[in-house]
This record gives structure tokens, sequence and C-alpha cells, in this order.
């Protein structure tokens, strides 16, 4: 008897870093499991050999997914040298996938299953050729909120229209979708015209090859920025792919017998008391006199915290190491604040302590997993952004979803925020001001529209299942 042919897999081509591949596995797996036919998971690994001390998190990742007994497999693709000369992060990204494109085509080629389709990080663009030498659909994967693919969309029209880097620019930029963004707030490596400026330049004129774009975000959170992509009013004349929202994608890990430390001095708390600060997988590690500054506004604030602060980048890594918070602090701090106040130096468990009863506000750095995870369990929140695309994201919360309250945050300082500053957004968001009890009543409504989302007939589910419909398509099945 001749034996059955197997299932069609869906390649996955992620970023793997923390603020990346969990979402993307997760929208993976929510995927292929809104298939009616079989279909598997097929995770190319793109070594990431930079970012060591995380690499643990991602590998734990890999590891528990791969048990998970979900038909998933990781092929890790051979390492490449990787590039020593590029201008930043996303510059880097770009060239460090492009070295890769040989061993995704000869990775692809050797599968066994037919490809119903590629989905790729949003970096990964460059990758499109091998798509097309393969004749495969190919969907793009956008980590970061609707405004941000928006004003990525938009980016190529803009970068002609606009002489002077955004930088110098004193009107504000329109993004369709969203009110006028101060040229001030624009994303970190969009404020000058250099290399990382013309990496995403690249991606927005090549989003459009794309048969769609997957974002993790919820159509009723965004419905203004998603209809202008709809509408072609990002590229005007020309028709933008469907845009598939399929979120929040938030993954929890399985619950551990043993709750984490975090959790445990938060069983001890009131309901809604504590502040969480916490700024994502590269944020988090301050210079001496902001830790300074920090300090001092929480201890005047009065409100319980909880503080994940770390230490110094270690040199050739984007991610910080664990803190010696006795070192860092000023003296006296933790004594003085022991009874209401929990300093954690290293990695932490957010999205258990997003999770918690007890946390009744965040200071974020605005990473888009940190705001999903934030909204998902109705946290307001307080932005004090610092890089990538977090500025925009702040200006959106506060402005267009009204979730959070504003922070002075001096982007020209090192994103610098004063004590008395970090004092009064805190007693804002954490008491009884009408700023304050504005961004709570926003960000339950935000929680009740991330949890229907995602329900059977919720816009999510809806869309994922139109999406399953389509690489299935592809697929003949
Ligand atoms: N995260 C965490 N513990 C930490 C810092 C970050 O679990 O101490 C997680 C956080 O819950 C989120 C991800 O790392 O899922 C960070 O992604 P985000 O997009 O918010 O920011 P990025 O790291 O990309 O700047």
């Amino acid at each position: 008897m001749a034996s059955a042919s197997p299932s069609p897999t869906v390649v996955l081509i992620p970023i793997c870093v923390p603020g990346h591949l969990p979402s993307m596995l997760g929208a993976g797996k929510r995927l292929v499991g809104s298939s009616n036919r079989p279909m598997s998971l097929t995770v190319l690994v793109m070594q990431m050999t930079m970012a060591a001390n995380l690499m643990s998190e991602v590998a734990d990742l890999i590891h528990r997914e791969a048990d998970f007994g979900f038909d998933i497999r990781f092929l890790h693709l051979p390492a490449v040298e990787l590039p020593t000369d590029s201008h930043g992060i996303e510059d880097f990204m770009m060239r460090f996938v492009q070295l890769h494109a040989p061993h995704v085509k000869a990775a692809v080629s050797r599968l066994a299953s037919p490809v119903a389709a590629v989905v790729m990080d949003y970096f990964c663009t460059t990758l499109f050729d091998v798509t097309r030498e393969l004749a495969l659909p190919v969907y793009v994967y956008f980590t970061s909120g609707a405004s941000m693919l928006a004003l990525v969309l938009r980016l190529p029209a803009l970068d002609e229209e606009v002489a002077v880097d955004f930088e110098e620019m004193e009107r504000a930029v329109e993004v369709p979708g969203l009110p006028p963004v101060p040229a001030g707030l624009m994303p970190t490596p969009l404020m000058k015209k250099d290399p990382n400026y013309a990496s995403f330049v690249y991606h927005g004129n090549r989003f459009m090859e794309a048969a769609g774009i997957i974002v993790n975000t919820v159509a009723e959170l965004e419905p203004a920025v998603l209809a202008a992509i709809a509408e072609n009013r990002c590229v005007p004349g020309r028709r933008a792919p469907n845009v598939y929202p399929v979120g929040p994608v938030v993954s929890f890990k399985p619950p551990s017998e043993k709750p984490h430390e975090c959790v445990r001095w938060l069983d001890a708390r009131p309901t809604a008391s504590v502040v969480l600060l916490c700024f994502g997988s590269m944020g988090g590690s301050f210079a001496a006199p902001q830790v300074q500054e920090i300090a001092d506004g929480l201890e005047r604030s009065g409100h319980r915290f909880l503080w994940v602060l770390r230490g110094p980048q270690q040199a050739g890594s984007p991610y910080p190491t664990d803190a010696n918070a006795n070192e860092l602090l000023p003296e006296g701090f933790l004594e003085r604040t022991k009874d209401r106040g929990l300093v954690w130096p290293r990695w932490a468990p957010q999205k258990d302590i997003l999770a918690h009863a007890a946390v009744g506000g965040f200071v974020t750095h605005c990473g888009w997993n940190s705001t999903l995870e934030s909204l998902w369990h109705g946290v307001p929140l307080a932005p004090w952004p610092l890089f990538a695309e977090q500025h925009l994201n702040a200006f959106e919360l506060v402005s267009v979803m009204g979730v959070a309250v504003a922070m002075d945050v001096d982007r020209k300082r090192d994103n610098f925020v004063k004590a008395a500053e970090l004092e009064r957004a805190v007693r804002s968001l954490m008491g009884a001001s009408e700023e304050g009890r504005k961004a709570r009543q926003k960000a339950a409504e935000a929680q009740a529209v991330c949890r229907n989302a995602v329900e059977e007939g919720g816009s999510s589910y809806a869309s994922l299942q139109k999406l399953a419909r389509e690489v299935s398509q592809h697929a003949g099945m």
C-alpha cells in the first residue's frame, strides 16, 4: 500500500529574539489550528548568536514548543558570518537575513512536505526573492501594531515628499488613519535618512508584493489605521495586500508548580495596588542619574512598585545583563522601601506579573508585545518609550486609544524622565485622578475587546479562519 503523502506545511521564518519569536510562533500555531485540514509548521531558525545571554529564553521556548506534541519542526540553518560594519540594529538585521538566502532556499527546497505558504518576519523581506524563485506564496508577519504598519507602507512615498530628516522637521507627519503625528515621535530608526531608515523604505516597498500581511493587533483596537490601509490610502493608486489582524497573540508558559518570587511577592499585596516598571528585552538598564530619578520618583509617589532594573549591555550585544541593585541604587533606598517595593534585577516573568490582580498600572517602554500583554489584562499604562517604534506606540496609546496617562519623556536627552514627572505619572496612573480613571476605564474596555476578538466569532478568530482558508487553497487542499 502506498504511504500517505505528508500534509502541507506552513514555513515560518522568524527573527529569533524575545520580541518577535514567541509572537510569530503563537500566530503560526493559531493559523494551522484554524485550518480544517491537517497542516504542520516548519520553523527555520537563524541563529542570533550575538544575543547569547537572551538566547536561553529563546532556546527554552524552542524546546518547549518542540516537545508540545504539536506538528512543529525546527530546522536550524547554518550559521553565517555576522555583518560587522552595519549602522544599527535594523540595517544589521536586513543584512543578517539576506546572508541566509541560500540556506533558506536549500532548506525549503528539501522539505518532504508540500509548502502551503511561507510566513516571514517583517525584517525578512529580502527573502522574497527566494520565495519568488520557488514560486511560493509569501506572507509578512508584522510583530508591531497597525499604526506602524501604515507608516511603513506610507514610507516610500513620504521619503520622496519629505526632503529633510524627520528629526529636523517642524510640522507633523500624516500617517493615514492617525491624527497628525509630531515628527519628534517618529520611530527611532526613521529619524535620520541613514541605512536603518533605508531598510524600512525597502521593506515598505516590498510589503506590496506579499500575498498578505498578518498583524498582531485587533481590528477594534486600531480601526482607523486598518481602514486606511484597506482603502489604499497609505499607497495611493496601488492595491495594498490584504491585512489580517489576528491578535492579540500573547503566549503563556504552562503554570509552574512553584510560583516565581515576583509572583509570590505580589500575592501579599492588595488588588491593583502595585505599579510595574519593565522595559522589554533591551531596555531597563539606565545610567546612574536616571536610576536616581526613578528611585526618587517611586519613593515620593508613595505607591507600591515592582521595578525590573537591568545591568549594562555586554559588549557587542544590545541586551542588558543582570543588575547589581545594591551598587546601582541610591544609598538606603532598598531599606526605606522594603515594605512596599521590589527591585528585580534580571529577566522577569512579565506576563505572569501583568496577570496578577495586585498589578494596577504599568510604566512601560511600549514595546508592542508588552502593550498587548498589558491590555490583555486590562492594565493601564504610563508610556516611557526608548527606541524602535515605541514613541509612535506611546502616542497612539495616549492620544488615540486613551489607555495610558501621558508622561513627559525628554527624547533629546536619551529619553530622560525626571523624578517629579515619574512621581506625577505614577500618582495619576494609580490614584484617583480623572486622567487615571479614564485610562483604567479604557484599558478595561480594551481588555474586553482583546478577549472577544480571539473567541469563536471574534474579529481575530474570523481573520485567522479567512487566512487559513486562503493558505489551504494555495496548497490545493
Ligand atoms: N519580557 C519579559 N521579561 C522581561 C522583559 C521582557 O518577559 O524582563 C518579555 C515581555 O513580556 C514581552 C517581550 O519580552 O513578551 C518584550 O517584547 P516587546 O515587544 O514588549 O519589547 P522588545 O523586547 O521587543 O523591546
